[in-house]
């Protein structure tokens, strides 16, 4: 059984965490983590520190906030308690720094994202670029997501113009029509990527590919969170044999 913590455990993505966690065969949510403090059939501790004090636990997950996971991290990795971690805003410098304090060959793994087929949708667009001479990214999400545009589609743009050794020949050049600017989107390395904010929307991207008399169109759609939990399950299960700094769930990915 893998004992887990899970850090943020009263949050949207904590709780999906803590259900996905139960119901899976081989580990077990040993306690939580949260200053806000949960209702829960297990201890919550309010500090991380407390955790490690007061309880035994091979890996804690970390969904929490920007200006607190790095300090989690640091109390457990040098502890030799291996983190999976999807917070966001952690820089590569940081996540250098975090994982040379990592004790007893202890693991620091990052995921920007968890969706198994966010990771698919880049490997299969890595692989489409070289072919098609034009390719652009339209993203989905919620009105309520703050940056334009997502992580996801800034690295599948990255991603397209490392793959191919051209530039496209219709790289979003700009409208003619006054006050519509902006209608061919933003150029992320030459590749134009539109954002869209919506209701209805939790987190979509469709990669559109261009040739000569054919296209071709990657999709992915992320409904509700439990869409994360099979990567995070992956992660979780992958760490114990790791150590070091491991950044993406392609590595886990065979
Ligand atoms: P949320 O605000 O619902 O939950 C965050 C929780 O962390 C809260 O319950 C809060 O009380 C708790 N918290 C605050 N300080 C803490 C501390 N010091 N120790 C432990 N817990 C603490 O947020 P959310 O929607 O669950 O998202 C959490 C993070 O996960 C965000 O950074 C979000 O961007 C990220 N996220 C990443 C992915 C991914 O695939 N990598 C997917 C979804 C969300």
């Amino acid at each position: 059984m893998i004992r887990v913590a899970v850090s943020g455990c009263a949050g949207r993505m904590g709780k999906t965490v803590v259900d996905a966690v139960g119901a899976a065969d081989d580990m077990d949510v040993v306690c939580g983590i949260d200053p806000h403090g949960a209702d829960a059939p297990f201890p919550v501790y309010a500090s991380v520190a407390e955790a490690v004090d007061r309880a035994e636990f091979d890996v804690l997950v970390d969904f929490t906030q920007p200006d607190v996971v790095a300090g989690n991290l640091a109390v457990c990795l040098p502890a030799g308690i291996d983190c999976v971690v999807g917070t966001t805003g952690l820089s590569n410098d940081t996540l250098e720094q975090l994982s040379a304090t990592a004790e007893n060959g202890a693991c620091l793994f990052y995921a920007p994202n968890f969706t198994t087929g966010a990771v698919l949708m880049m490997q299969f667009a890595k692989a489409a670029a070289p072919y098609f001479p034009e390719a652009e990214v339209i993203e989905f999400h919620h009105a309520k997501k703050k940056d334009a545009p997502s992580g996801t589609a800034v690295r599948t743009a990255q991603i397209i113009a490392e793959a191919r050794a051209f530039e496209s020949s219709a790289p979003g050049a700009e409208t003619e029509i006054e006050g519509c600017e902006g209608a061919r989107g933003a150029l992320v390395d030459g590749v134009p990527v539109h954002s869209v904010r919506s209701m209805g929307y939790v987190a979509s991207q469709e990669v559109v590919f261009g040739s000569m008399g054919q296209s071709l169109a990657i999709r992915h759609d992320s409904w509700d969170r439990t869409s994360y939990m099979p990567g995070v399950l992956l992660g979780i299960r992958s760490v114990g044999e790791q150590q070091g700094l491991i950044v993406g769930l392609e590595n886990f990915m065979a």
